[in-house]
């Protein structure tokens, strides 16, 4: 593992409260090996030189103790520019000792992954949510998973992580599904999105977070068209996203609003939330925090 030296590691969002809530954004580790062919996180913008290679901050546990003694308690988010749940923290452990901190120190926790890695810290996010909120989504962007395999290979298929959810939300953890990006032309069926949310209900999630389609932007573009063509050769799709979208960063799905009505209709009936005002006043609802 390659440390990288980092004077900032939690940091007050730009516009808090906009996503889930979260006052705060933590970054442990810098690039992902995750593999996903849509990742926006390697787009140029960001400046992270050999994304796939992971890189852990220097000194990060003393540096996020420093911070946390500082600042008021809130909800802290990671999870947004790399996967805090990588095959190293198996090992490293930096995410689950940050988690021991925000519990020491009175802070919330909204962790993304799509890594059931997740679950070995039910321990701790259990104790943070005996005073705080705590906030998993787990990311989920297809039922099946022989495509969810092709175009996440590095993480665990989609089923595994049905499996996830389900043991944290019998943890009594809130949890919930990101559904992001539901890729066009490929993940973007009515049947798979229904599919979906049945899958979702089975296995506890309390929302799913949707966004029917996938931005692109950059050097991330020619790498997502050259991976589909090389994952679905022959296929045409390269081309199609060529020619419906040309070089916009925002690519919806054409049946977007179909699917939103689909996910809407699936998930009231079911009792699972889907709009981000609920989610947020949700799971943080039984606390006086902030
Ligand atoms: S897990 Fe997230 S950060 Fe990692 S490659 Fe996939 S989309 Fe990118």
């Amino acid at each position: 593992m390659e440390y990288i030296p980092a004077s900032t590691i939690v940091s007050r969002t730009k516009k808090p409260g906009n996503w889930f809530g979260i006052e705060y954004n933590m970054n442990i580790y810098k690039g992902c090996c995750h593999g996903c062919i849509y990742c926006d996180s390697r787009s140029s913008c960001y400046r992270i030189g050999e994304f796939d290679v992971v890189k852990a901050k220097q000194n990060a546990l003393e540096i996020i103790r420093d911070e946390l003694r500082r600042k008021s308690a809130g909800v802290i988010g990671t999870g947004a520019m790399s996967d805090p749940y990588n095959p190293y923290e198996k090992e490293l452990l930096l995410t689950r000792h940050a988690l021991e901190l925000a519990d020491a120190f009175g802070f919330g926790m909204a962790i993304a992954t799509k890594s059931t890695l997740i679950t070995r810290d039910t321990d701790i996010l259990s104790d943070i949510a005996e005073h705080s909120p705590v906030l998993c989504q787990i990311t989920i962007t297809t039922s099946r998973d022989d495509l969810a395999e092709k175009i996440e290979p590095g993480v665990p298929p989609s089923s595994k992580r049905f499996e996830a959810v389900r043991r944290l939300a019998d943890a009594g953890i809130f949890t919930g599904i990101l559904l992001m990006p539901v890729l066009p032309f490929l993940e973007d069926s009515p049947e798979d999105i229904r599919e979906l949310v049945r899958m979702a209900e089975e296995s506890g999630a309390r929302f799913i977070y949707p966004y029917f389609g996938v931005t692109l932007r950059q050097n991330q573009r020619d790498w997502f068209l050259e991976k589909l063509q090389e994952t679905f050769p022959g296929q045409g799709l390269a081309e199609k996203y060529l020619e419906r979208y040309g070089s916009r960063y925002r690519c919806q799905s054409p049946r977007a609003r179909t699917l939103f009505g689909i996910l809407q209709e699936e998930c009231e009936k079911r009792g699972i939330l889907w709009d981000m005002k609920d989610i947020t006043h949700a799971y943080r609802k039984n606390y006086r925090l902030m």
